[in-house]
């Protein structure tokens, strides 16, 4: 072999996609108190724009009528068990959003965190690896982040206007931006339909919206918006996204991100490889990453078997599910 015959490092590398199918950015939206009006308008418009949703549920008040301190939302109904599980079997999320609604730190994480897990999974049928701080940031202290990691939680939410990106540092720590008439002072923001998603287009960013429960008009200003501007909020999330944005319920992309931080990939031979992501934590549930081929590419084996690849932003790309390692064998034009 000349040099010239010689491959380019770039030619033969795979790479794992900063998100599902090279997605070039993530929405997800999440409604804390998981109250049962969510079926007037919230669950209808995410229905005809195909957008899956997230519930936070009070754990200790399923299916009752809420009664947390002074909230706005007293005296509505939280969905019960089989709501949540019909909610799931349409492909939306549920995260615990603690117990009480009190406070949660080192000594109250047993119930807050670890009584509400186990009775959350058995109410909605499936296991919850995501936790949703009550009233403010507060509740993502030092002892309630230590309580998550001792239960087995993925990603803990908080209320904070940021993004979140697919290198992160601190997977635990997701942030949330609101969606509501009016942000809370000093700034008293204003609805904005486009909040953030210019910034996620050009970072990869993953939106994480909050909010409650649209009615004809807010519940409160700086808690909620209207059932119109939640349309016009997921309408422009679908017409800017087109295909790029990756709508998903928290899960998926929280999911991704710990198993595209865990993937390795190994050269086993000429165009051989493993990949594997071991030491994964138990509690993830989707373990497919995207993984960009080279574009020299003919044909694609894993484990002595064809697989599907397909084309997106002129990238060759395949799906892999990492819950053991696969041998990739690449076959070169
Ligand atoms: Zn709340």
């Amino acid at each position: 072999m000349t040099d010239s015959d010689t491959p380019t490092p770039s030619e033969h590398s795979i790479s794992v996609c900063p998100w599902r199918g090279d997605k070039r950015w993530v929405y997800s939206i999440t409604f804390d108190e998981a109250l049962s009006d969510l079926h007037r308008f919230a669950i209808p418009i995410l229905a005809e724009y195909g957008v899956p949703g997230h519930l936070e549920v009070v754990v200790g008040q399923i299916g009752e009528v809420r009664r947390v301190g002074s909230s706005s939302y007293n005296g509505m109904k939280q969905m019960s068990a089989a709501e949540l599980r019909e909610m799931v079997a349409r492909g939306w999320g549920v995260g615990n959003h603690s117990w009480s609604h009190g406070a949660v730190n080192a000594d109250t994480a047993d119930l807050e965190l670890g009584k509400a897990k186990a009775v959350l999974e058995e109410a909605a049928g499936q296991p919850i690896t995501v936790y949703c701080a009550p009233g403010s940031n507060v509740n993502m202290n030092e002892g309630a982040l230590a309580g998550c990691r001792r239960f087995g939680y993925l990603g803990a939410m908080s209320i904070t206007d940021a993004l979140n990106r697919p290198d992160d540092e601190d997977l635990l720590w997701m942030n949330r931006t609101f969606l509501h008439h009016q942000g809370y002072g000093p700034f008293f923001s204003e609805f904005d339909p486009y909040r953030n998603i210019r910034h996620a287009q050009r970072d990869q960013g993953w939106i994480i919206d909050y909010l409650h429960c649209p009615l004809e008009v807010p519940v409160h200003p700086n808690k909620d918006c209207s059932a119109d501007q939640l349309r016009e909020r997921i309408a422009t999330v679908v017409a800017e996204g087109g295909d790029d944005v990756w709508l998903a319920p928290v899960e998926a992309p929280m999911d991704y991100r710990y198993t595209r931080r865990h993937t390795r990939i190994t050269t086993e031979g000429p165009d051989r490889y493993r990949i594997g992501a071991a030491d994964l934590p138990p509690g993830v549930h989707s373990r497919t990453v995207t993984i960009s081929l080279p574009p020299s590419t003919r044909a694609l084996e894993v484990d002595g078997r064809p697989h599907a690849t397909y084309r997106r932003n002129g990238k060759l790309l395949a799906d892999l599910d990492l819950a053991s390692s696969r041998e990739v064998q690449i076959a070169p034009a």
